[in-house]
């Protein structure tokens, strides 16, 4: 067998993938990955189906959520691994993040329906999956049924991206809040494509200082939103500060072109990432 093939960033339709959890696993075995992680935003809810299928397919799957958090007035992502979803103050901020994008979302859909858009909320709730975490890009799905746009990209480009008039934030908590958070629930904290430029301002490297001082462990270095030079920042940081630098692929199904295992993690910091984590359990479907 060659290299440990390890993917530890994906969602499926529990947030703005388009899989199921274990058609993503299925897809994932499919593609030669050994270990993926199944990370949507928000949510833990597709976990136990993930996890099943990780055993029938003989892989591993390291649990875990991508967490929409802010920082000095803009969007940063935190994926948390191996974390009890059931800590009550996580759980609670989770509860109030995924309540705000539903009403952001309606109220998104509302502005454009206003400007003569064909959609109404009830077309957008039918692209998603009853109890998902919903997002943009599910108004987008539901623009591109309607006929408007070919894909998500384009209706991200067009109306859905945060400079334009029809965008509404949502609640997410302060970055530097999330991580401790993540921590006091088992979880290990890593920094979700930090220095991604197309996606609005990027962190500053006194930023990711702060935020390992209260608990950040590990940065996603390779990335499909990161170039070379922003590969070989992340790489330089991680070393210097001692984090576990990540790879992985982002894949969202048919919603964006990123394929599994795309970019991998080294097997020793999956080993080190594994032993950080306590408030929930690797899957080891490899095991057999
Ligand atoms: P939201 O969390 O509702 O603000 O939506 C953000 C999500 O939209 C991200 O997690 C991405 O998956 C997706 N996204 C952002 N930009 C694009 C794009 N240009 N094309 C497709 N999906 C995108
Ligand atoms: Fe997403
Ligand atoms: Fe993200
Ligand atoms: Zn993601």
């Amino acid at each position: 067998m060659g290299r440990v093939r390890i993917d530890l960033h994906t969602h499926s339709d529990h947030s703005d993938g388009t899989d199921p959890p274990a058609d993503l696993v299925a897809a994932a075995a499919a593609a030669g990955l050994d270990v993926v992680a199944l990370t949507d935003h928000d949510v833990a809810s597709g976990w136990a189906e993930a996890g099943e299928a990780a055993r029938a397919h003989g892989l591993g799957l390291v649990p875990g959520i991508e967490i929409s958090c802010r920082h000095r007035g803009f969007s940063v992502h935190l994926l948390a691994y191996l974390l009890d979803p059931g800590h009550p103050e996580l759980r609670a901020e989770l509860d109030r993040a995924r309540t705000h994008r539903s009403t952001r979302l309606q109220t998104m859909t509302e502005g454009l329906q206003r400007a003569g858009f064909p959609i109404d909320y009830p077309a957008v709730l039918a692209q998603t999956r009853e109890g998902a975490t919903v997002g943009r890009p599910h108004l987008a799905d539901a623009l591109v049924a309607a006929g408007r746009y070919p894909d998500r990209e384009a209706a991200f480009a067009d109306v859905l991206h945060a400079g334009s008039p029809y965008y509404v934030s949502h609640y997410a908590p302060a970055v530097l809040d999330a991580v401790p958070l993540v921590r006091a629930a088992g979880g290990v904290a890593v920094l979700a494509h930090p220095f991604a430029g197309g996606r609005g301002r990027v962190l500053a490297d006194h930023d990711v200082e702060r935020l390992t001082d209260a608990g950040l462990q590990g940065l996603e270095v390779w990335h499909r939103d990161h170039g070379p030079a922003d590969v070989a920042r992340a790489a330089a940081l991680a070393d210097r500060l001692g984090l576990l630098p990540t790879g992985s692929s982002d894949y969202h199904g048919a919603g964006k072109p990123n394929r599994l295992g795309e970019h991998l993690t080294a097997p020793e910091v999956l080993e080190r990432l594994l032993a950080l984590g306590s408030g929930q359990s690797f899957v080891d479907g490899r095991a057999g």
